[in-house]
């Protein structure tokens, strides 16, 4: 098992899986994490387990709506997500304590990338959403 939580340790979950490690470069994950950019372990959500700390989550801000990041609220720290388009749990990966077992598979919303972060990497590089993961309300 995978262990994780927020910066309080108010949140706390368990992980049997993660299915992708993902580097997210779009404003939202930007601002919302206050990082360069963010990166996201992508579990389904039967290999997600919320232990303790689910009245701490706050959905968070839309920025659009239905569509928010949530945060713990005690400490400040994202929070793990429940993503409709994919069916998925987004994991912000800062959260996890151990090794997740996969290593980045690519890099997402790179047209909103920082200028001082270079991607020298061979990984598959998009511009926008993955292609056929398009959210349907934001396509
Ligand atoms: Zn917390
Ligand atoms: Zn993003």
């Amino acid at each position: 098992m995978i262990t994780g939580s927020c910066g309080c340790g108010g949140i706390r979950f368990e992980i049997e899986k993660v299915t992708a490690l993902t580097n997210c470069h779009c404003s939202v994950c930007r601002k919302t994490t206050g990082a360069s950019f963010a990166t996201f372990a992508h579990v389904r959500s039967a290999r997600f387990k919320l232990l303790i700390g689910e009245d701490l989550i706050n959905p968070g801000y839309e920025w659009t709506p239905g569509h928010a990041r949530s945060f713990c609220n005690r400490c400040g720290s994202p929070a793990p997500k429940f993503v409709e388009a994919t069916g998925m749990v987004s994991v912000p990966a800062g959260l996890l304590d151990g090794d997740p077992g996969v290593r980045l598979s690519m890099h997402v919303f790179t047209s909103s990338k920082v200028p001082w972060v270079d991607l020298n990497d061979d990984l598959p590089k998009y511009e926008k959403w993955v292609p056929g993961f398009v959210p349907r309300d934001l396509a």
